[in-house]
């Protein structure tokens, strides 16, 4: 799934990846496509309108055994918006419709009275600097973390999770579960080489990562930082 400019965020990783001399290659799949998972270092979904994920919920969850047990052993994974509920235990659709989803996440999805849009601005308990996040959420589902889910960040700025606790996404191991689109990645470059260090972990080499010039998407993202209160 795509929306919002999603695929930015694949852009995003290969290009710093790349900058850096690591080679990436990137394969789509499409429903109902094998897999090859030695091939795999790094997975990533974008979000989807309800009928995108009415679409792809069943090949997901068919998919599911095989992704989870590679979550599980460290495989990173970035999931935004439709396709983060679908790594929850279910997603309720806006006609009410329950989507199973893999379980995962310790999370599910119910339908809003509205949907949430605008941007946001958390502050995030990952390893990152500066700890700030920013994004564009635009969801009518209201995602409520069970006590296993730990969030992503508190909400300074929008809605988040669901408008009532101030949470916004979810993490798991080398697994995030976001609303935020924006693309999420090119104004959070400190979140994007964080993936790419899980990925170079994951493949075994150390996690070490050259700084490279970014003053454009700090400044995209003190942009968006600026617009919460208090900032
Ligand atoms: N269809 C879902 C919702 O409205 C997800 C939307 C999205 O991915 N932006 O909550």
């Amino acid at each position: 799934m795509n929306l919002y400019g999603d695929r930015g965020n694949v852009l995003a990783l290969a290009q710093r990846a790349r900058w850096r001399g690591i080679p990436v290659s990137i394969t789509g799949r499409e429903v109902g496509q094998p897999i090859d998972w030695s091939e795999v270092d790094l997975v990533f979904m974008g979000g989807g309108e309800d009928s995108h994920q009415s679409r792809i919920a069943e090949d997901f969850l068919a998919l599911g055994p095989e992704l989870a047990s590679r979550l599980h052993e460290g495989l990173p994974m970035l999931a935004i918006c439709g396709a983060y509920q679908l790594l929850g235990k279910y997603y309720k659709t806006s006609d009410g419709r329950e989507l199973p989803g893999l379980g995962y996440l310790d999370v599910w999805t119910e339908p809003g009275t509205n949907r949430a849009i605008g941007d946001v601005v958390t502050e995030t308990s990952l390893p990152i600097k500066p700890p700030s996040l920013v994004g564009f959420e635009n969801h009518g589902g209201r995602t409520y973390l069970g006590s296993a889910a730990k969030p992503l960040g508190t909400v300074k700025l929008g809605q988040g999770n669901n408008g009532e606790d101030r949470t916004e996404g979810a993490i798991q191991d080398r697994v995030i579960g976001t609303y935020l689109h924006g693309s999420l990645l090119p104004k959070n470059p400190h979140l994007a080489d964080l993936l790419l260090r899980w990925a170079l972990l994951w493949q075994g080499y150390s996690d070490e990562l050259e700084p490279l010039p970014e003053d454009e998407e700090r400044a995209a993202h003190q942009t968006i930082l600026a617009r919460a209160p208090n900032s």
